[in-house]
């Protein structure tokens, strides 16, 4: 039987990223990112990438955001309208399953879109270029036990759609839990 998992964009293609300086913990991430794809290599785990809700609505040159900036109904509809395809197919697959398992969906924590158990929160918005507070500002960015937006829109439509699937997050402290759903 054909195993297949749905994962962020980024987990395959990390151009797709906001641009920016290497910080403290990405080694990790890297590690755990490549330790997700050899194994599913190794294991014959058939991989589909999400579409990547920020890229498509703010290119490549965005700035980073946190989850308030993209809890919106205009981002919840995007990712809503770029995730409708995803989920069809995933039906069609799940009526198969003599064929084929859908293992489940890897999210990216930390993401203000693609956290599954961590995103970021802020108060971030506005014009920056006259503010003599930015540093304080950028400082209230932190991490929270919650879904980003784009995975909260996600796990919505699985409800909606009446499928029920592991969705776990990337997240280097817990490296095990991602890679255990590699485990077939
Ligand atoms: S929005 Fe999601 S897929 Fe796109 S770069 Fe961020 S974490 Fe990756």
């Amino acid at each position: 039987m054909q195993k297949i998992l749905y994962v962020a964009h980024c987990l395959l293609n990390t151009a797709s990223k906001v641009a920016r300086e290497p910080r403290e913990g990405a080694r990790q991430e890297e590690e755990l990112r490549v330790a997700v794809l050899k194994k599913a290599l190794e294991r014959g785990v058939q991989l589909i990438q999400l579409p990547c809700p920020e890229f498509t609505l703010y290119g490549a040159r965005r700035w980073g955001h946190v989850y308030e900036q993209f809890d919106n109904t205009f981002f919840r509809t995007h990712s809503r309208t770029i995730l409708a395809p995803i989920i069809q197919e995933m039906q069609e697959y799940l009526t198969h399953p003599e064929r084929v398992e859908v293992l489940g969906v890897i999210g990216i924590d930390g993401s203000p879109s693609c956290g599954v158990s961590y995103t970021c929160r802020g108060c971030w918005g506005g014009e920056l270029s006259r503010r003599d507070d930015l540093q304080e500002v950028i400082r209230t960015v932190h991490l929270v036990e919650q879904s980003g937006v784009f995975m909260e829109v996600l796990q919505e439509l699985l409800r909606e759609a009446e499928i029920d699937l592991p969705v776990v997050g990337l997240y280097a402290p817990e490296r095990e839990r991602v890679l255990s759903l590699l485990d077939v």
